[in-house]
């Protein structure tokens, strides 16, 4: 703690996992040697950097810009960048612990980090954007690579910023190193599905979790935290699979459509308009309710809810709030953001016997299709949509058998939380004691 102060939300996570691990280290002490436990809580390298930039009337800013490579047992480090004006370096070592599981878990050749800057792209041109991402990328250009580290989006980090990342890369570089940033563009070596990929893996999760009650998302009713990129296509798959998602929010409110939220009108205003939910609500007219600071699980107090996915950012939902969706109801929680949850929410979801997935398992449908745009990449291929979403929903399945398997095994049925933390440690820690102290 001492070496981390004023980390919290490091100090949580790093927590969450530690409380799963003393069963492992019981029944196989060998996990406790060769200070796996510390070597994993201490990023192998975190370079924080100035990032200077110009705005449109030629006045000078300062941000602040981090990498945190947290481990590359699995292979290089993996994970997104988010430009957020509350980014700090606990912020982003939350992000990229969690990340080392997350990736672990997917099965995959990857490792662990996250970066980003408290920047905040808010009411930005999208010159001054680019002018952010060069500056940015000027410093970031030297630590990464496809066999070093490769960044991707999170929070206010889309395919926009992913491309004039990925341009400055190009000009200092001098490489068209297609592998070393994910999330790109389509014409540009992106891969189809990653835009819908963590929303749609959070809901592909969401669904094998409720089979195993004999549930399904048809005829369900479903509230999504956040408009942006996860919570958008978490929106479209429960609309494709017979569910009805009736709210959703952002950080200034809450819409509510009692019938269902109109998804077309709602990626109008969000990826073209690039407008907020208040906009969307003008324009949905008496269908829809705005609710300036509503908090979006209060819905289950006025009408009975199914399913919760927590889709916008860390500690969103206390236990205040889970309480109102447990009296509502709810039978299936899927964060598809990260650490959404508190630990007192968790702990009212697992008391009332509410099945719940924790981000590093519902919303590593993301990172797993940023590594089958790696593999594309590599192979100079492109695949067709139809074959990236069978092969995300396949390695979903993957995940929430390893999660319910281990789970099981160490004699806590459905208990997902402890079921990701022990198989994605196993995983990494295996490859760590392997690979010798280093
Ligand atoms: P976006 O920037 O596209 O959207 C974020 C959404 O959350 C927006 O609606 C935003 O509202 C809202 N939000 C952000 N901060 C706050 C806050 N402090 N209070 C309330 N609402 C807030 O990000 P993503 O959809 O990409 O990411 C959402 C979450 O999913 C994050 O936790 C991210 O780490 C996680 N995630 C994302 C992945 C991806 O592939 N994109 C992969 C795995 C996890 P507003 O517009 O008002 O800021």
């Amino acid at each position: 703690l001492r070496r981390n102060a004023g980390e919290p939300e490091f100090h949580q996570a790093a927590r969450e996992v530690f409380e799963s691990l003393g069963r492992v280290i019981e029944r196989h002490p060998h996990y406790a040697e060769g200070s796996v436990l510390e070597r994993i809580c201490e990023p192998e390298r975190q370079i924080i950097f100035r990032v200077p930039w110009t705005d449109d009337s030629g006045r000078v800013h300062i941000n602040r810009g981090f990498r945190v490579e947290f481990n590359s047992a699995l292979g290089p480090y993996k994970g997104g960048l988010r430009f957020h004006p509350t980014v700090t370096l606990g912020t982003v070592k939350f992000l990229g612990f969690e990340q080392i599981f997350k990736n672990a878990l997917t099965g995959m050749p990857i490792g662990g980090g996250k970066g980003g800057s408290d920047f905040d792209p808010k009411g930005r041109s999208d010159a001054e954007i680019m002018r952010f991402c060069q500056s940015f990328m000027t410093e970031l250009y030297r630590h990464i690579g496809e066999y070093t580290d490769v960044p991707a989006g999170d929070i206010g980090v889309g395919g926009r910023e992913i491309g004039y990342l990925f341009g400055q890369y190009k000009r200092i570089t001098n490489r068209y190193e297609s592998g070393v940033l994910t999330g790109k563009g389509i014409g540009w070596g992106g891969s189809l599905v990653r835009t819908e990929a963590t929303g749609y893996g959070t809901v592909f999760f969401a669904e094998q979790m409720l089979a195993t009650r004999g549930k399904n998302f048809d005829g369900a009713r479903v509230l999504v935290s956040g408009s942006g990129n996860v919570a958008l296509y978490a929106i479209e798959k429960v609309h494709q699979l017979g569910g009805v998602v009736v709210a959703c929010s952002d950080s200034a409110g809450v819409v509510y459509d009692r019938d269902g939220l109109d998804l077309e009108l709602l990626r109008e205003v969000k990826e073209v308009k690039r407008g907020r939910l208040s906009d969307y609500a003008e324009l949905r007219g008496s269908a829809s309710e705005y609710r300036p600071q509503g908090n979006i699980w209060s819905i289950a107090s006025e009408v009975s809810i199914d399913v919760a996915l927590p889709c916008a950012t860390q500690n969103e939902l206390d236990d205040a709030s889970a309480a109102m969706l447990v009296a509502g109801g709810v039978s299936a929680v899927a964060e598809g953001a990260n650490m959404p949850c508190t630990p007192a929410a968790v702990r009212v979801f697992s008391e009332a016997g509410v099945l719940f997935a924790p981000g590093k398992a519902a919303n590593a449908g993301g990172v797993a299709t940023s590594a089958l745009e790696m593999q594309q990449n590599a192979s100079r291929d492109s695949w067709s949509f139809e074959h990236t979403e069978q092969r995300l929903a396949v390695i979903m399945k993957g995940i929430h058998e390893r999660c319910a398997r281990t789970a099981e095994e160490y004699g806590e049925p459905g208990n997902y939380v402890l079921g990701a933390n022990i198989s994605g440690f196993t995983r990494v820690a295996d490859a760590m004691l392997a690979l010798g102290v280093v």
